[in-house]
């Protein structure tokens, strides 16, 4: 049977609790024992996919093609290892498998209820991840304690707790320490009040995490505040996460205070030595010192870093596999479309053009391919990203004027980027894309093929639309080699251009599968290239 570790949070949310987690996880394996982490978000939609990345942050996407929270792409990052469909329930995911139950007649005239329809649901996806394969099971719960929507989670956790037993889970709950400036000290009462609102609902937590801002202190007399007041048993299982110069360091910032211990002496699991001597080794690289690479993401969710993490991450852990750091800035496209592609990205060694869905800011994406293939910048297409220097090769060297996505004009002359005869008359707005992993042949002599290394590979998709094969030999002709194909539906998967030193764009999404000590071979290659070719220009 498998252990749980049950990480909530309250005070505010951003707290890192997804960081926390996935930190954990690493430590545990680093300890040899095998985990897998689960993300249960309270909101009601039934999964990301529909939410605005500037409100939500990024959709990540996992091999087997659902739409996830992006704590999920974190914990890949982190555990090094794919995650499947149990690994993100949401309440509209959880209702809708009642309410697809309650109308097949499996309730048999009972009232349903929260408790215990909803709770024994939730606690069945919960069980979902129990394997004799797993020692571990981390559940993190989105939102704040003492949400309105969060509530039947924290029961539902409060009842398998019950079932569990004692030695089987352990409960972490993470908080905000604010620093007040005027008073000079950190102020532990919003943690006080946070651990109140979590036992009202009969959970205890055994560890606290005090999130703090960089360089603020945490004192022994204010943990033993903390551990006397949230009924903990010994100040040690206060925990102090500070912010940090780079996530990959949260790891070692825990363990030192000794969370990976403590949370196998409590799970009474018989683990080994830690050893987080590779780990430490990858980390300390993002904190040394090392020259810059300057890298623009032309996209339109300019607020929110959030919104581009698996592409951001991406990006620094290709940097930090040529020895250099990324100094990425997110460039909005429609400032492009108002001042010119030149202004705004002359001073990049690279970019990167993300994906994306609607024609907001499409126009200035546009015209960063055509400045960026005219100009010999190194460009990355991710999807959207592809989709636009196809629409721009079209209109500006094939002669297809007015060409574009019917995603962005229904009735254009000349529809390069089409959606997919298949999915032209589906209403529901969500899972109905092309998802997940899909598999794609790379043409010899390629650069793809250089850079992979190999001829065949297999990278995750989310998208309506596709190039239009219709197309594919004029292209051809003018110049645009396509170096990656689908075989069973003989879809175009990746650009290139021969006279270009690195103009290279996918269908998929390669950012999904970037790990801090894997970097993925497309971004490895653009920042290669970008730093190659940062003198001549
Ligand atoms: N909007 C485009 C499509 O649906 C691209 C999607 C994306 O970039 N993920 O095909």
């Amino acid at each position: 049977m498998s252990k749980y570790v049950f990480v909530t949070g309250g005070v505010v949310s951003s707290l890192g609790k997804g960081i926390t987690a996935a930190s954990l996880g690493r430590l545990l394996i680093e300890r040899g024992l095998r985990v897998t982490i689960q993300k249960l978000d309270p909101y009601i939609n039934v999964d990301p996919g529909t939410m605005n990345p500037a409100q939500h942050g990024e959709v990540f996407v996992t091999e087997d093609g659902i739409e996830t929270d992006l704590d999920i792409g974190h914990y890949e990052r982190f555990l090094d290892k794919n995650f499947d469909k149990n690994c993100n329930y949401t309440s509209g995911k959880i209702y809708s498998n009642i309410i697809a139950k309650e109308r097949k007649g499996e309730y048999l005239g009972a009232t349903i209820q929260v408790v215990p329809h909803v709770t024994s649901e939730i606690k069945a996806m919960m069980r979902n991840c129990d394997s004799p394969d797993i020692d571990v099971v981390i559940v993190e719960v989105g939102g704040t304690v003492g949400d309105m929507e969060g509530m039947a989670f924290l029961e539902a956790i409060r009842q398998f707790e019950r079932e569990l037993k004692e030695g089987n889970y352990c409960h972490i709950h993470c908080t905000l320490v604010p620093y007040l400036e005027c008073a000079g000290e950190v102020k532990t009462k919003p943690t006080q009040h946070s651990v109140k609102e979590l036992t009202s609902m009969g959970l205890n937590p055994d560890i606290v995490v005090c999130r703090t801002g960089k360089n603020v202190e945490l004192t022994p007399q204010q943990k033993k505040k903390i551990a006397m007041f949230c009924n903990l048993e010994s100040d040690a299982h206060v925990i102090h996460n500070p912010d940090c110069e780079t996530i990959y360091e949260v790891p070692s910032v825990i363990s030192k205070q000794g969370l990976d211990r403590i949370v196998c002496d409590i799970l009474k699991l018989d683990a080994g030595e830690l050893d987080l001597s590779k780990w430490q080794e990858m980390a300390s690289l993002y904190v040394s010192d090392l020259p810059t690479v300057n890298i623009a993401i032309v996209g339109k969710y300019t607020e929110v870093l959030d919104s581009y993490i698996s592409v951001i991450e991406a990006i620094k852990h290709a940097a930090i596999s040529n020895k250099y750091r990324a100094k990425i800035s997110i460039v909005s496209s429609e400032d492009i479309e108002m001042m010119g592609a030149k202004d705004i990205l002359k001073n990049f060694d690279g970019v990167v053009v993300p994906g994306g869905f609607g024609s907001r800011g499409i126009e200035g994406k546009i015209s960063t391919a055509q400045y960026c293939r005219e100009s010999k910048v190194p460009y990355l297409g991710l999807c959207l990203g592809m989709q636009i220097a196809v629409i721009e090769f079209a209109r500006n060297v094939v002669g297809l004027g007015g060409a574009n996505s019917t995603e962005f004009e229904e009735n254009t002359q000349h529809p390069v980027i089409d959606i997919m005869p298949e999915q032209r008359d589906i209403e529901d707005k969500g899972a109905t894309m092309r998802l997940g992993a899909y598999n794609c042949h790379l043409e010899d002599n390629s650069l793809a093929r250089r850079l992979y290394g190999m001829p065949d590979i297999k990278e995750r998709h989310r998208h309506r639309y596709e190039f239009n094969n219709e197309y594919r030999e004029r292209f051809a002709r003018a110049g645009m080699t396509f170096s990656g194909i689908n075989p069973e539906k003989d879809l175009v998967e990746i650009v290139e251009y021969e006279d270009h030193p690195f103009f290279i764009a996918s269908q998929f999404h390669p950012e999904f599968k970037s790990r801090p000590n894997k970097p993925h071979p497309l971004f490895v290659g653009l920042i290669r290239q970008a730093i190659a070719s940062k003198p001549k220009r």
